[in-house]
């Protein structure tokens, strides 16, 4: 009974925090500059560059008109040699790595044959199609990882993996979870506000997961460490389809640590850049989408600049570090 209310308390307070996260209610702390620049200047670390794709979105059937889903297996194979031919400190897939569905469990097997040719070390990012027909057990198993958010260094600077959807009916969790029934609570309430992205292919970030950032962030903080995060789903623009249910929240966590550089994620297939109080937002285009170009980047990360190398669809970026 005690565990029955305390979790009803739960589903209570996140919903509340997200209803005045998105009515832009929740408290803001004014973003401090002169930190963030004393955390430039004391900051040093060698250059090194990683891999990144996201949605390959691989399924053994048809193409639609926009999805080619047996091509993503020869596109990241091509993007595999491309990294191959680097020296990466990593490669990173920012989830959707299959479409689901009946063969979702042999789909898996297949691209990760591919995925496991690259040389370098591997990370994953779970997205929402990673549970359509496959639990999140099997999935995090096939993929060889403890936990859905993670964080790992890399020269002093943190690398931070976060779970879009850690609250979702589309995360893989069991129907009788804290972590579905949240995500089912959210998502009425989103779509009883009109919400634009009130869609049971999204998902949020729980509370544990919410402190665990900031815990991560602060210890960052501490050491001097500059942070680039991953996530499946984008945290900007607010109020559109594809966006993470508590995105106010996460991103304003992440613009007032003054630590946080960039925000990488998939999942919107046609990309995307904003840069907002020093950390800049980057969608990666869809692999499932470009048939003839590829879509894939390899990411500089230097002293004072990130070099986005891009290939196919993914455009040339550079943005300097300083200037924040
Ligand atoms: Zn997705």
């Amino acid at each position: 009974m005690t565990r029955h209310v305390s979790r009803k308390c739960d589903i209570f307070m996140t919903v509340m925090v997200l209803i005045l996260s998105c009515a832009g209610m929740w408290s803001c702390t004014p973003w401090n500059k002169e930190a963030a620049i004393q955390m430039v200047e004391g900051t040093q670390y060698e250059g090194f560059c990683f891999g990144i794709v996201a949605d390959v979105q691989y399924a053994d059937k048809d193409s639609t008109s926009r999805r080619f889903y047996r091509d993503a297996a020869g596109l990241l194979a091509d993007s595999v040699e491309q990294f191959n031919q680097r020296e990466l400190a990593f490669v990173i897939q920012l989830g959707d790595l299959i479409d689901g569905g009946s063969t979702a469990e042999a789909d898996l097997e297949q691209i990760l044959s591919i995925f496991k040719k690259t040389g370098a070390r591997r990370y994953h990012v779970l997205g929402n199609h990673d549970f359509e027909g496959i639990d999140r057990k099997t999935v995090m198993s096939k993929l060889k990882i403890e936990r859905a958010w993670y964080d790992f260094e890399v020269n002093h600077i943190r690398f931070v993996v976060l779970d879009g959807m850690d609250l979702s009916v589309s995360g893989g969790w069991p129907v009788d979870s804290s972590n579905y029934q949240q995500g089912k609570a959210i998502l009425e309430e989103l779509k009883t506000a009109g919400a634009a992205n009130a869609y049971e292919w999204n998902g949020g970030v729980g509370a544990e997961q919410m402190d665990w950032l900031k815990g991560v962030l602060q210890d960052a903080r501490d050491r001097r460490q500059r942070v680039i995060v991953f996530g499946h789903l984008p945290l900007t623009p607010q109020g559109e389809a594809h966006t993470l249910w508590n995105a106010r929240q996460v991103a304003t966590i992440l613009e007032e640590s003054d630590c946080v550089i960039a925000f990488f994620n998939g999942h919107r297939h046609n990309g995307g850049f904003e840069r907002t109080r020093g950390v800049c937002y980057v969608t990666i285009e869809a692999m499932v989408e470009a048939p003839r170009q590829n879509a894939f980047a390899i990411v500089h990360v230097e002293k004072k600049q990130i070099r986005i190398e891009g290939f196919g669809k993914v455009n040339d970026r550079t943005f300097v570090l300083d200037s924040r």
